[in-house]
């Protein structure tokens, strides 16, 4: 039975078939010809799903982790000042990391389930000499949606480079990488670019590939350093072998095949999708009496649901859902864990998996 149970944590998430067969497949050498064609077409097509035609694109093998800190890592120096929009735990996580690569950093940090607003973060910013700016598209401890347009305007506005944390959002809500001028966005496989798990996606403007190359001391970690990474993908991009550090090779097979679904479903289709089904999650969410964690819908994430514990249910629930066949998240924010629960809805969800999860949970209730 346990093979049927429906995975519906935010990331990972339920894989299409045809991926999971390319992950299955013989493992090639990471220089045939076929593993160049795959890694080069990826490259492309993520440049397509970030609609950022003139970015440059890396894959790496790691988690959303590791793509967190090659852009702090690549674009850092001790000293620079960065600004958090803190919407939750993993803004708390960026935060850390900057500052462990030696940036002066100031959170601008709302109530869990909230953001700051765009008077609040322009006040920041106008306190001045900011290099780094950085926003949690969807801050996955608490489905909070962040305004990035908005955001990055005003960042540029005040002459910062604006780094966006797409792990939740990347492939699942709307993200216009160059009109918006991010100049970084990074993600990882497992989540709505629907690949299994082991792959630090990450995409840079010109801009920032400018700002790492005016570095005045190098990147400290090797493994992370654009430098070691940038005539690898160039290389592969242009289907010629290339070698610094093995590629996951059959994730790289998976991912092209995931991407390929991306692109024939078309971005824009992708985006509504997850609109629609999330609207219908949250019906099915107030016809269960359950609230969302943001308290404005404005605010909601559309990659996946976080729902406060009625009165009298705790986080037994989570696993009694499980017993009726859908996995689903506990609370991850520290202030408030044990009130809340998560269901992703990414990638190639469907309204069956709403009528499936919604017949789970109240199953669950009713025990
Ligand atoms: N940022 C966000 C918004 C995330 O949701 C996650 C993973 N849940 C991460 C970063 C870290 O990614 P990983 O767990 O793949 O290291």
């Amino acid at each position: 039975m346990t093979e049927r149970n429906l995975l519906m944590i935010p990331g990972p998430i339920e894989f299409e078939p045809s991926v999971l067969r390319a992950l299955g497949e013989k493992t090639r050498s990471h220089l045939d010809p076929v593993v160049m064609k795959a890694f080069s077409r990826s490259l492309k097509r993520l440049r397509e799903v970030y609609v950022a035609p003139t970015a440059q694109p890396f894959v790496v093998a790691g988690s959303g982790t590791l793509a967190m800190e090659m852009a702090v890592a690549n674009l850092t120096q001790p000293g620079d000042k960065a600004l958090v929009v803190n919407s939750g735990y993993f803004s708390d996580r960026i935060g850390a990391m900057l500052e462990r690569h030696g940036a002066s950093v100031t959170h601008v940090k709302a109530a869990p389930g909230a953001i700051a607003s765009l008077d609040e973060v322009k006040r920041a910013l106008e306190g001045g000499g900011f290099k780094l700016m950085t926003i949690t598209h969807v801050d996955t401890s608490t489905a909070v949606l962040a305004p990035v347009k908005e955001l990055a305007a005003l960042g540029k506005q005040h002459g910062a480079l604006v780094i966006v944390d797409g792990v939740c959002s990347v492939g699942g809500e709307d993200l216009q990488m160059e009109a918006w001028g991010v100049d970084v966005a990074f993600t990882a496989s497992q989540k709505a670019l629907g690949a299994p798990p082991g792959l630090a996606v990450l995409l840079a403007s010109k801009a920032a590939m400018a700002t790492w190359k005016a570095r005045t001391r190098p990147v400290a970690s090797m493994y992370l350093d654009f430098a070691e990474w940038l005539p690898i993908h160039e290389a592969y991009e242009a289907e010629k072998p290339s070698y610094f550090a093995t590629p996951a090779v059959n994730l790289i097979m998976a991912l092209d095949v995931s991407l390929g679904h991306l692109i024939d479903e078309g971005m824009a289709n992708r985006i509504a999708r997850h609109v629609k089904i999330s609207a219908a999650f949250a019906r099915a969410w107030a016809a269960l009496g359950l609230e969302h964690l943001p308290k404005h819908e404005a605010h909601r994430a559309h990659t996946l649901s976080a729902l406060l514990y009625p009165a009298g249910v705790d986080a037994a629930l989570v696993k009694a859902i499980g017993a009726e066949g859908v996995t689903v998240a506990g609370g991850l924010h520290p202030e408030l864990k044990t009130k809340y629960f998560r269901v992703g809805h990414m990638g190639a969800v469907s309204m069956n998996d709403v009528s499936a999860v919604t017949a789970a949970i109240t199953r669950a209730l009713g025990k």
